[in-house]
């Protein structure tokens, strides 16, 4: 399931990872490390800077290195560049020093050795940083870096690292599948040059993986020699998140996340389908995006819960469909005074999910009303939510963007 900005830009994808057969299980709202692969274009295009045959197989020599394998090898260039090597971001001062030491020309070793060092820290930032320069562009930038020797070459290039997505489903309802949403990163950044855009490793790897053509109620296409085709895959692991219910459902729960934040407050939305409708406290969500018809990729099932009674109220902040934008820290504001009757009387617990920037103002925004409704002044309205934290009844999971 897919929502797209009009430019394109920015949309917002829903993925479901099947893992029957797999030995992985999970509780809601754990977070789904996923391990991406590079963009097949950009893989090509740094062998070819390289001067490297992608088919061509390689071997580390591991009892060289103290920490163990950087990478399982014996395996071929393109195994290396696709799954293991991060191309897609800045290269750090670090890793152009040790790429100094493969430069063939003097000329190029010099270059990058100042580039790295103390004295070029400006010029990297300005000629580098600035203009998002990526590993790829680099081997294009210095091109007598060719055929280096393969295992000491990949050592020092920087790693691949997984990224993590807070899962959006309840693993009581869903116990075979994970649902993660992710904002597909594909952006007009400034800096880059003229028509030139910026693909976030593991988004457009997740955008890539989309259901195989053909597919016929979900049963795999089978090749002319009646060989059922393979899935499109991923490799994963889970890791324990600090986002849980609380223990008695009786207590009211506030959710806040906007954009991909709401990924956990679904994740609990479908969770308390299986609670007694008796027993279980309110739910309060204020879940925001661009506009209504672009990004509420969850529409239909968040009117839905409403209409149920799953949840008890949703607030909704469109920021880009009138004039003023309107966030979700405004309209928790807007409802201060319930707000604050949750948090001081029915000892609510409060959850905060999405970019950082929105986590900050969401606290200052609760700081706020603490003071005003709570009669207390700012140093007090702020040790009253450090408290809230202190006790788990403020959880926040947020992220740069
Ligand atoms: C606990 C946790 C939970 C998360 N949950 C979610 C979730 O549910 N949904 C979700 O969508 N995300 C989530 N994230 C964020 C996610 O992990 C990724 O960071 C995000 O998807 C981007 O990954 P990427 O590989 O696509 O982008 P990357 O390749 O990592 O790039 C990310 C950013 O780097 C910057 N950048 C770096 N280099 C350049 C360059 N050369 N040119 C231009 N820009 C550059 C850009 O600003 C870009 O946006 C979560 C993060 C954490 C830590």
């Amino acid at each position: 399931r897919m929502s797209a900005g009009d430019d394109g830009m920015g949309s917002t994808k829903h993925i479901e990872f099947d893992l029957k057969g797999t030995c992985i299980e999970y509780h809601t709202a754990d977070n789904l490390a996923i391990c991406p692969e590079n963009d097949p274009e950009m893989v090509k295009q740094a062998a070819s800077f390289l001067g490297l045959n992608l088919d061509e197989w390689f071997h580390m020599e591991y009892d060289r290195y103290e920490l163990g394998p950087i990478f399982p090898t014996p395996c071929t260039v393109r195994t290396a560049l696709s799954c293991y090597i991060s191309l897609n971001l800045v290269p750090s001062r670090s890793t152009l020093a040790k790429l100094a030491n493969f430069a063939t020309m003097q000329e190029h070793r010099e270059r990058l050795k100042y580039l790295a060092s103390k004295e070029g820290k400006d010029e990297y930032h300005s000629r580098i940083v600035d203009r998002k320069h990526d590993l790829v562009d680099i081997f294009e930038m210095f091109p007598s870096i060719h055929k280096p020797e393969l295992g000491s070459f990949f050592e020092i290039l920087p790693k691949l690292q997984p990224r993590y997505y807070t899962i959006s489903s309840s693993s009581v309802k869903h116990p075979n599948r994970i649902h993660v949403t992710a904002s597909i990163v594909n952006e007009k950044k400034p800096g880059l040059p003229e028509g030139r855009i910026f693909r976030g490793a593991c988004t457009t790897f997740l955008d890539r993986l989309t259901p195989r053509e053909g597919a016929i109620n979900g049963k795999r296409p089978k090749d002319e020699r009646g060989v059922p085709a393979v899935w499109p895959h991923a490799y994963v692991f889970v890791r324990k998140s600090t986002f849980k219910l609380p223990q008695d459902i009786s207590t009211p729960i506030i959710l806040i996340g906007p954009g991909t934040g709401i990924s956990p407050m679904r994740a609990f939305i479908q969770e308390r389908e299986s609670q007694d409708p008796e027993k279980r406290g309110d739910a309060i969500l204020f879940f925001g995006c661009r506009r209504e018809t672009e990004d509420f990729i969850y529409r239909e099932e968040l009117l839905e819960a409403v209409n149920t009674g799953v949840l008890t109220k949703l607030h909704t902040a469109f920021s880009r469909q009138q004039a003023t934008k309107v966030y979700v820290q405004q309209l928790l504001k807007r409802e201060a005074s319930t707000v604050w009757s949750y948090v001081a009387e029915k000892r609510a617990h409060i959850y905060v999910c999405g970019g950082t920037q929105m986590g900050k103002d969401t606290q200052h925004a609760l700081e706020e009303i603490v003071q005003e409704y709570g009669n207390l002044n700012k140093s007090e309205a702020h040790d009253y939510v450090e408290n809230l934290t202190k006790t788990k009844r403020y959880i926040q999971e947020l992220w740069s963007a």
